[in-house]
């Protein structure tokens, strides 16, 4: 099979070297992706520094336009796209769909935003020395923007990166997640179908070892990246003069609270939970990985999250029946089996799961967990979930805040001033009342405090973090 092209200034390139993608289920070949050279990034970086100010002068109904064309043909295309999600990062294929889905509203949403996006209007005179004079400030772009991706999103995250790039009228190069280039490659066909201008945007899967360089190019003054914190902060302590906007990881905590508590109640909360911290494999910055239950409820809760997770089944991803698919590779499986045996040496009780095969990891969920145990401190990205009884409303708010992480929380509770005190209190990026914390939308802020992140990104944040503010006062009026 002849090598996927990359993308350079909107553009098809071929290349020597090449670097195959296989299927994390079962290892097949899934395609080779021609691989940029240093002459191909400096040729994307040339074109982007002169599209700046042709994208920043784009009309809005230019670039709303190039970005509903992309959203249409997203949907378009959605059965392909979704099985070719499936095949590069083992996703189960229903998750697949529901990220082409995410991924054709967030351009449509990015359409919406590019013909909002204008600018405040301030008086001035509300002092003496403003008499007669009003201030606007408008936001424009900082300059091309550097937006790398993961493996566990391998459309909808880029989609996150280039529709707030092209709404607000900053070129964008790509970075894919090595695994998974091949959906941010195939999404740039959709781009090429618009009339963007040349060097608006290019998709480039780069080595990285490369990426240092590439970070810290001048040309490039905003890095936007999602990824892991331990490449995120070494980006942010690489290039401390940048704009760095870093979305990284979680281990996201669920709290249900004492007014939870009818079967019907129970019963909801319990798939809500079993289904969010096993959807793609627990490979979700938001994925369910520390359940707190008020200590009243802890008997039945546990048995009914049990219930609902033994009733997940596992198996082959291209399966739509198939709800838990398996881990990127076998490395990241056995990290998280090696997490699993190191909580239980140290007394966890394995309710189910705990058991490994090649890449799949079964479903788990452990009780009894120190809370010092990797399983709880760090980010798991498995299926894998700890339970635990908490003493009332503060103990639980403080045990969900026990964290260096902080990007959501869901809290199930019927009761409006435990959300309120639970939205005052958590310090995280976002408190989901009645679900889990795993709920994104294109218009939300969305990002996280403390070790999760810095930025937000939903398409209007987002596209505030690619821009800065310019005030013009006009005196005399
Ligand atoms: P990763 O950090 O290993 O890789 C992310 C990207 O960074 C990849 O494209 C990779 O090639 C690139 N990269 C690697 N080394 C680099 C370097 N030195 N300089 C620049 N770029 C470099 O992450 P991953 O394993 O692909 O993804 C999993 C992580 O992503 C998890 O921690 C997860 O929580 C996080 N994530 C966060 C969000 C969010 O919105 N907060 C969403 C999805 C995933």
């Amino acid at each position: 099979m002849s090598a996927t092209r990359f993308w350079v200034a909107g553009q098809r390139r071929s290349a020597a070297e090449a670097f195959e993608v296989r299927s994390p289920f079962d290892g097949r070949l899934v395609g080779t992706v021609a691989r940029p050279d240093d002459v191909d990034v400096e040729d994307a970086l040339v074109a982007a520094v002169r599209a700046a100010p042709v994208c920043a002068a784009l009309p809005a109904h230019v670039r709303a336009g190039a970005l509903s064309s992309v959203s249409r043909a997203i949907a378009r295309r959605g059965d392909e796209i979704a099985s070719l999600i499936t095949s590069e990062s083992g996703k189960p294929l229903t998750w697949a769909r529901a990220e082409v889905a995410r991924a054709s509203s967030t351009f449509r949403w990015g359409a919406e935003e590019a013909r909002r996006f204008a600018g405040d209007l301030d008086r001035l005179d509300t002092d003496p020395t403003g008499e007669g004079r009003i201030a606007l400030t408008r936001r424009f772009p900082i300059g091309p923007v550097l937006g790398i991706t993961p493996f566990n999103f391998p459309l909808n995250l880029v989609a996150h990166k280039v529709a707030p790039a092209i709404a607000a009228g900053a070129p964008i190069l790509v970075k894919p997640a090595p695994r998974t280039p091949l959906s941010a490659l195939l999404l740039g066909e959709l781009l090429a179908d618009t009339d963007l201008p040349e060097g608006a945007w290019s998709v480039l899967p780069v080595a990285d070892d490369r990426m240092p360089a590439l970070v810290a190019d001048p040309r490039l003054p905003v890095v936007s990246f999602t990824g892991s914190g331990q490449v995120g902060w070494a980006i942010r302590d690489a290039v401390p003069r940048k704009h760095v906007v870093l979305e990284l990881g979680g281990n996201a905590a669920v709290l249900i609270a004492a007014d939870y508590s009818s079967p019907v109640d129970l019963r909801h909360a319990a798939r809500r939970i079993a289904l969010f911290s096993n959807y793609q494999a627990g490979q979700s910055c938001v994925a369910v990985q520390r359940v707190f239950v008020d200590r009243s409820l802890f008997g039945r809760a546990r048995k009914e999250i049990v219930t609902a997770v033994l009733e997940l089944r596992g198996g082959d991803p291209a399966d739509p029946a198939t709800d838990v698919g398996p881990l990127i590779d076998t490395a990241a499986a056995e990290r998280v089996a090696a997490w699993v045996a190191e909580a239980v040496a140290r007394g966890a009780t394995v309710l189910c799961g705990g058991t490994r095969q090649g890449t799949a990891f079964a479903p788990t969920v452990l009780t009894g967990v120190p809370r010092d145990a990797a399983v709880v401190r760090e980010e798991v990205f498995g299926p894998v979930l700890v339970l635990e009884p908490v003493d009332g409303l503060d103990d639980g708010l403080a045990r969900v805040n026990d964290s260096s992480y902080g990007l959501q929380a869901g809290v199930f509770t019927h009761d409006l001033a435990t959300a309120f005190r639970a939205h005052r209190t958590l310090a995280v990026g976002g408190v989901i009342i009645g679900d889990v914390p795993s709920y994104r939308a294109d218009q939300m802020p969305y990002g996280g405090v403390k070790g999760s992140g810095l930025g937000r990104e939903g398409v209007s944040s987002a596209m505030a973090d690619l821009t800065v503010e310019r005030v013009m006062v006009l005196a005399g009026v």
